[in-house]
């Protein structure tokens, strides 16, 4: 496996590792559903479907995919703000930040909005 291919798993890995900090330690008696909601963040990935090709380890999904764009971010941060849907926008925040890690990582070319 290339240098991508370890990129990309550690990525996915981290995709679902990331969310079980938050679960374990601020949703402790509920640390399963809660580790649901926040897994929902993945599905904002459904955009990399609009794209050709849909996956491109040297593009940065942040600014490029439409649900990884400012405007939906905003929205994001402000499903934190409410206690029923604060799960999905940490789930969807901490997607944004890894991705955006990833954008590092790959030394992927950050689009600009727009
Ligand atoms: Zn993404």
């Amino acid at each position: 496996m290339g240098h991508i291919g370890t990129v990309v798993i550690v990525h996915l890995l981290l995709h679902f590792l990331v969310p079980l900090l938050p679960a374990l330690t601020l949703y402790r008696k509920k640390w399963l559903v809660s580790y649901g909601m926040l897994l929902a963040g993945l599905l904002i990935d459904v955009d990399h479907l609009l794209a050709d090709p849909i996956y491109d380890p040297g593009r940065c999904s942040i600014g490029f995919h439409p649900l990884h764009t400012a405007i939906p971010i905003v929205a994001y941060s402000l499903l934190m703000l409410f206690p029923k849907t604060r799960l999905i926008g940490m789930g969807l925040i901490i997607h944004v930040v890894l991705d955006a890690i990833d954008c590092q990582m790959t030394s992927g070319i950050w689009y600009t909005a727009g």
